[in-house]
């Protein structure tokens, strides 16, 4: 079981001529609400890739049509408290030209207490692994607490921020970054070369496993001596919203199902691509048999 210590987000998205200016009333004639965020992506993604998952996340009371919609997707929602605090959510205006301005506000998905991460992590056996991304708070607190006690830590930086250069990324098992992420963390060009910034990995974070996913041009898998690339596939990309989200859960329920990094590394690029040709968060994470289509 991977556990996900993971945001929920409800995408409020509307499409507007163009963007409401201050102190302007704009109509919108067109609504939708969808759920997203970078924790509930990543759990629709390893349970559609059929790997099993458990959530634990925290949502307003007001929107347990969320847990529903997860539960019935397969992702395990014993661990997602009904809050009284509103739920974290995006208020997104797409303009005429597909653009978008985004307000994102954290609500419930900053609300964890010490006293609740020790809770969760209590219900752990060593060995298990805890996935994170940067959409909730307490990242300091429940990574030591999580290795302390024994777990395995695979962690998203993203959206990367100031504080994660603080945190013990190299009590982690595994990383993914983006390119942005990774030179942001390194402290280098964003335009250095994929080795570069896998040497200087190396240099900061030791054996720590990393995945550097490329966008268009592909990833990289590091561990230790060996280094592996998978080319991302030729394909006409119109939405990249999510891609990552669907990289990540595909290459860890590939990981679970005990197949090696080479493999995880194709499964995740296969489903990627089918991710970016789609629009949309959650819903553009293709199903494990779409997958399997394309790659055989
Ligand atoms: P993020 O979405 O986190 O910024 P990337 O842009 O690196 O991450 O994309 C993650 C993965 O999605 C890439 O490694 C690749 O496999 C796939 N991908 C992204 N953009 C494209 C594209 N234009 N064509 C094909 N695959 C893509």
């Amino acid at each position: 079981m991977i556990f996900n210590f993971g945001s929920i987000n409800i995408d409020y998205t509307y499409r507007v001529p163009y963007f409401v200016r201050p102190g302007e009333t704009l109509e919108s004639g067109d609504y939708n609400i969808g759920l997203g965020g970078k924790g509930v992506n990543q759990s629709l993604a390893i349970a559609r890739a059929k790997g099993r998952v458990s959530h634990w996340g925290r949502v307003s009371s007001l929107d347990a049509w969320v847990t529903s919609e997860l539960e019935s997707a397969g992702v395990g929602v014993k661990d997602v408290e009904l809050t009284p605090e509103p739920s974290g959510h995006a208020i997104i205006q797409i303009d005429a030209l597909g653009e978008n301005a985004i307000l994102l506000f954290s609500g419930a998905n900053h609300g964890f207490t010490q006293e609740k991460m020790t809770a969760l992590i209590a219900q752990t056996a060593p060995g298990d692994t805890i996935l994170i991304q940067n959409e909730c708070n307490g990242l300091d607190q429940l990574i030591p607490l999580a290795v302390s006690h024994g777990c395995k830590v695979i962690f998203n930086p993203a959206p990367m921020t100031s504080k994660v250069s603080s945190l013990p990324l190299d009590q982690c098992e595994l990383l993914f970054f983006n390119r942005t992420e990774a030179a942001a963390l390194l402290e280098m060009p964003v335009e250095s070369s994929a080795a570069d910034l896998l040497r200087r990995c190396k240099e900061s974070l030791g054996d720590v496993e990393v995945v550097l996913t490329l966008g268009s041009e592909g990833a990289w898998y590091q561990r230790s001596s060996e280094t592996l690339f998978q080319s991302a596939l030729k394909v006409k990309a119109i939405d990249t919203t999510a891609a990552g989200d669907t990289f990540v859960g595909y290459f860890l329920a590939a990981r679970q199902a005990g197949l090696k990094p080479s493999q995880c590394l194709q499964r995740a690029t296969a489903a990627a691509a089918l991710a970016v040709q789609k629009r949309g968060a959650a819903s553009s994470i293709p199903m494990a048999e779409e997958v399997d289509r394309l790659m055989c």
